[in-house]
This record gives C-alpha cells, sequence and structure tokens, in this order.
C-alpha cells in the first residue's frame, strides 16, 4: 500500500494494545499536516472533535519492516462507489446488501456479521444472568 493516502471519511482504529479507539476523517490540511478527527460513533457519543497530525495515521498495524505497531492508527474502511454505509459496530463501509434487514425497519445502521456476534453476546449475557439466578 505505498500509495495510500489519508482522505476524509476515512476510518481508523488505535494500534496501542489494549485499547480500542475509532477515528472518522473529517478534515485534513496538508499544510499544518494535521486531520481532524471525531470519533466514528460521535452521533452516539459526546466525543470531542480534535486534531491530530497526519504521520499518526497509517495505512496497517505493521511497520515497513513488519512489527507490529503500538501507537498511532490504522487504517480500517473508506467509502467506495457502491459501499457508502458506515456500519457502527465494526466502523467499515458496506454496501446496502451487507446491511442486516429487519422487518418494518427502513434503515439499518450494523451490517449482517456485526449483528449475528451482537446477537450471540447478548445470548451469552442472558445465559450467564440466568446461571446466576440458579445458584
Ligand atoms: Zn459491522
Amino acid at each position: 500500500m505505498s500509495d495510500f493516502t489519508v482522505s476524509v471519511y476515512q476510518t481508523y482504529v488505535s494500534c496501542a494494545p489494549g485499547r480500542r479507539t475509532w477515528l472518522y476523517i473529517s478534515s485534513i490540511n496538508r499544510t499544518t499536516g494535521k486531520a481532524g478527527v471525531t470519533d466514528p460513533n460521535s452521533i452516539y457519543t459526546n466525543y470531542r472533535p480534535r486534531t491530530i497530525n497526519l504521520t499518526q495515521l497509517h495505512s496497517s498495524g505493521r511497520t515497513r519492516s513488519g512489527k507490529e505497531r503500538r501507537s498511532g492508527y490504522r487504517f480500517l474502511s473508506q467509502p467506495s462507489d457502491t459501499a457508502v454505509h458506515l456500519c457502527r459496530h465494526c466502523f467499515h463501509y458496506k454496501k446496502p446488501e451487507e446491511l442486516h434487514q429487519e422487518p418494518g425497519v427502513i434503515h439499518s445502521d450494523i451490517c449482517v456479521p456485526c449483528k449475528a456476534e451482537v446477537a450471540e453476546l447478548m445470548k451469552q449475557i442472558c445465559q450467564n444472568r440466568a446461571l446466576m439466578l440458579e445458584d
């Protein structure tokens, strides 16, 4: 990915071990070398927009020598001609047919694999709770 360019609407995830922070690129200033970023989930949270250095944004989670990055953010997804819907769980851009469909719901903002993952998690939580009540 030597032709990698940071551009608006891209999403990133932190490289720091054990810490998951996502970024959405809202603006880029090549002169100052800074990008305006927000939390891609900010419609649901109170995350304040801020700026970070473009040098903190990487095309992959590994360095050129193959070492795993432990700082900065690695590229996750960017919209294409067909995939313009941002899944609010994995923050990847999806095609309409890749989104979870539910009867009566016009627009879903979660993709099929994420919906399955969330459903499985909920099932486990409910089972654990039931086990706790049995004791
Ligand atoms: Zn997803």
